[in-house]
């Protein structure tokens, strides 16, 4: 997701371009999260199954996910260090020693990172919310071409990584130049700012999550290794579209509702 603030709307077509590239790159990255090491099984992805598919596929206690509009301050000797993180949290969110927040949404460990801030040109006036789906390696054993054993939980338990970066000049007090910010509902609550909008975008994700259960993994025991490797192959595409239409729901939702983003228009609503 990313978004340029108010005062980037005068720059143009030159800074519609700019957008464009970011938005492949952040695709792009989103396509690399996905991408994993052929051979030996490992996933990458995020899971919200019912419990009763879970069973053995995750191991993470469930909590609720974060909401609210502010930016959680911690208390006391903590609230110095406090690195800024746009997306809101709420109080089931702990803060680890590099000031990222750690939470669950549903069966997912979420890591909402602080806030970066970039140099490059391309993000001047601009910032953007990102997601990564991080897993662990999916280990099994064979015999004779039929799979024996899977080592761990499967599929591997998976983080997700949220983090907002401010390009040059851009801050999170900047006016939303467009989508959420925008909207009559927000202005009349007053919630017009860049941090505000960026912060929806985390919301989107987590909510997201929270809502749509993962494809399930159908590689078991008892399989064919060939069985098994195609299980894994379908796996991982099943959570790539996942990816996609997580991001895509939180472009919509977000940059494609009030004053719409000009790349709403490769997705009419
Ligand atoms: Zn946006």
């Amino acid at each position: 997701m990313s978004d340029r603030h108010a005062s980037a709307t005068k720059a143009g077509k030159k800074a519609n371009r700019s957008l464009d590239r970011i938005r492949i790159k952040r695709r792009m990255m989103a396509k690399r999260c996905e991408e994993l090491p052929v051979g030996m099984a490992q996933a990458e992805g995020h899971t919200v199954l019912p419990i009763t598919q879970r069973q053995a596929m995750m191991t993470e206690v469930a909590r609720t996910q974060g909401n609210g509009h502010l930016l959680r301050m911690v208390h006391t000797v903590q609230r110095d260090k406090q690195k800024p993180i746009t997306t809101p949290l709420d109080e089931t969110a702990t803060i680890n020693k590099k000031g990222a927040a750690e939470l669950r949404v549903g069966e997912i460990a979420v890591v909402v990172m602080p806030d970066g801030h970039s140099q490059a040109k391309k993000m001047r006036d601009k910032a953007h919310t990102s997601f990564k789906l991080n897993g662990g390696k999916l280990q099994y054993k064979h015999k004779r071409g039929i799979v024996t054993e899977i080592i761990g939980a499967v599929p591997p338990p998976i983080t997700v990584t949220i983090k907002t970066v401010y390009g040059p000049s851009a801050a999170a007090t900047d006016p939303s130049a467009y989508g959420r910010g925008t909207t009559e509902k927000d202005k009349k609550a007053g919630n017009t700012s860049l941090g505000f909008h960026e912060g929806q975008h985390g919301l989107d994700f987590m909510a997201y999550l929270k809502k749509q259960p993962l494809p399930a993994f159908a590689g078991a025991v008892g399989m064919s290794v060939k069985e098994f490797r195609q299980a894994i192959k379908d796996y991982k595409a099943a959570i790539a579209e996942y990816t996609k239409i997580m991001d895509a729901t939180s472009e919509k939702s977000t940059d494609c509702v009030g004053e719409q983003a000009d790349f709403c228009v490769e997705h009419p609503q």
